[in-house]
């Protein structure tokens, strides 16, 4: 028989764990389970196969920038397929979509983050991130300068690079990560980690953890430090004010590249275009990849600054992927930008962010259960708590209460996500208050069941 959206949801699920290995899933337990079978999706709400209609807080993975299931995208992505279903851009060939895109992502970029090298994912954008920065000191001949400083809880994606970039020690221990050649420091997390500092001082005190990992390698073996603008997978957090320009003050001062890691933050996530405006970030590459396409295909890249490009430029870069810049993918990412761009859709994430979700979801930190809540743009994280005052964690096994309250979300029709004890949102930009109101009712009925 054919395997479709008619098949009894009981059927499919066994399909799904006969034969389907999930990501970031322990397989084996998901047999007996079964995983939730997704059928369709249209602007903010996800369809199962039960016929449940699924408010998405996350985006799908923080990537459905402009909502599902835009007729727009579907007759772009048929119209190139007719027209030019592949092509590479490698041996001195190229095409329309690709250069459009690059043109246009140029355009939005901040400062002179001029040139774009396509990935196909965030993970690949970051492998490209780390040979690139080296052949960059290599070209300027400091073959030496080849350590990445990234952050302890930072994600960068799930390659050998990227996992190896990120900080997350459950990744850590599987794989042989990290890859020689990246050290990690401290993340500017003040809610778990700040004690009795004020978040100013200790967003200083972690920034000067950079400056002080350099001194200790010695500035000649450092090509360049990565970053979240604020960190995502790591629970949505905010780093405090002072962050983010000690961290520019000592790339500048030791001659370190800085990457910005915008694969959530870019496209409107934070308000802005990019993440690095929110925070008043100079990078010299920028990752991006998710809202870039908002998931309608994959695509990822790095938006290189015009310096490191016409470095890398002088000799054969010996990488890339077959499909780089995949014109399905370009011509999908162009078409959502305009999208982004003509709907006013960062304005427009502005507009709902304040004041209407940010009253609400400061509100959500008088629920007993909330020590705090944090919002930029429509980037969101609560931190559960059974004490307020003292910023507590749980005492029952870290991201236990995490867990069943995003099971009783998911059991409301709610998607938010957990990290450890945090509960985090990044709906599509496109949500509207009545929508973020239902999103809302919901978190708060799954908080008051999970309590
Ligand atoms: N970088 C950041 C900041 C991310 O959040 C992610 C994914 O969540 C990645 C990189 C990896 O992207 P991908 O899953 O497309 O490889």
């Amino acid at each position: 028989t054919m395997i479709t959206n008619h098949l009894p949801t009981a059927e499919l699920q066994a399909l799904d764990a006969a034969h389907h290995m999930h990501p970031f899933t322990a397989g084996n337990a998901l047999g007996a389970k079964g995983a939730r079978v997704i059928t369709r999706a249209q602007g903010v709400f996800l369809t199962d196969s039960e016929g449940n209609e699924i408010i998405d807080g996350m985006a799908g993975l923080w990537c459905v920038n402009i909502g599902y299931g835009r007729q727009e995208m579907a007759e772009v992505a048929a119209r190139q397929v007719k027209e030019l279903s592949y092509y590479n851009t490698f041996f001195q060939t190229t095409h329309v979509p690709a250069i459009a895109l690059a043109a246009k992502i140029a355009e939005l970029a901040p400062g002179d983050l001029n040139h774009v090298f396509y990935a196909c994912s965030g993970s690949e954008a970051n492998d490209t991130n780390i040979r690139m920065v080296r052949q960059y000191w290599a070209l300027k001949g400091k073959p030496e300068k080849h350590i990445l400083i990234s952050r302890r809880n930072g994600y960068h994606g799930s390659t050998m690079g990227g996992g190896s970039l990120g900080g997350m020690k459950p990744m850590h221990e599987q794989g042989g990560l990290p890859i020689p050649g990246i050290v990690h420091i401290g993340q500017p997390h003040w809610y778990a980690e700040g004690g009795d500092m004020t978040p100013e001082d200790f967003g200083l005190l972690r920034a000067r953890e950079l400056e002080a990992k350099i001194k200790e390698l010695g500035p000649e073996t450092v090509a360049a430090f990565i970053g979240e603008p604020i960190q995502g997978a790591g629970g949505v957090i905010v780093p405090p004010s002072t962050y983010w320009p000690e961290i520019q003050r000592i790339c500048d001062e030791y001659g370190i590249l800085l990457i910005a890691d915008e694969v959530i933050t870019g496209f409107g996530r934070t308000g802005n275009w990019f993440g690095s405006q929110t925070f008043g970030i100079r990078p010299h590459i920028v990752t991006i990849a998710k809202g870039l396409s908002s998931g309608y295909a994959p695509i990822g890249g790095s938006i290189v600054c015009d310096e490191v490009a016409e470095v890398i430029g002088r000799d054969e870069f010996n990488h890339g992927y077959t499909y780089s810049g995949h014109p399905l993918s370009a011509a999908l990412a162009l078409e959502n930008l305009r999208i982004l761009s003509e709907e006013k859709v960062v304005d427009h994430v502005r507009d709902v962010a304040h004041p209407h979700l940010a009253a609400k979801w400061a509100q959500l930190a008088d629920h007993p259960m909330v020590g705090e809540a944090r919002l930029v743009g429509l980037m969101g994280s609560i931190a559960l708590s059974p004490d307020k005052t003292r910023r507590a964690a749980f005492a029952a096994e870290e991201g236990t209460v995490g867990l069943i309250t995003r099971e009783r979300c998911f059991a409301n029709n709610l998607v938010m996500r957990h990290v450890g004890d945090r509960m985090i949102i990044a709906p599509p930009l496109v949500i509207t208050p009545a929508e973020i109101d239902l999103l809302i009712e919901r978190a708060w009925v799954s908080l008051d069941e999970a309590a």
